[in-house]
């Protein structure tokens, strides 16, 4: 769910950018394009991020070879018989 919309974040980090790089003073609607690229760059980071971090920290289950239902690969005991690794 939160890897669908990992793509938000970079344009979070756009509408940043144009929050950071807007010429409030100045006369006239002006952004500074630097500050803007670099916060959607720093938005697609995030966006990347987002993307791969959930994997990292959920690897795929892997049946349990005593009683077959899906167990985390690195359980020491399988939380549904008790079977060790
Ligand atoms: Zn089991």
């Amino acid at each position: 769910m939160v890897r669908r919309f990992a793509w938000v974040w970079t344009i979070v980090g756009f509408g940043v950018g144009l929050l950071l790089g807007y010429d409030w003073s100045g006369q006239g609607v002006r952004f500074e394009p630097t500050v803007v690229t670099i916060a959607t760059l720093a938005g697609v980071f995030v966006s990347v991020i987002v993307s791969v971090w959930p994997e990292v920290r959920q690897p795929p289950l892997v049946p349990c070879p005593s009683c077959g239902r899906p167990r985390h690969p690195d359980a020491v005991l399988c939380p549904h018989c008790g079977a060790a690794k």
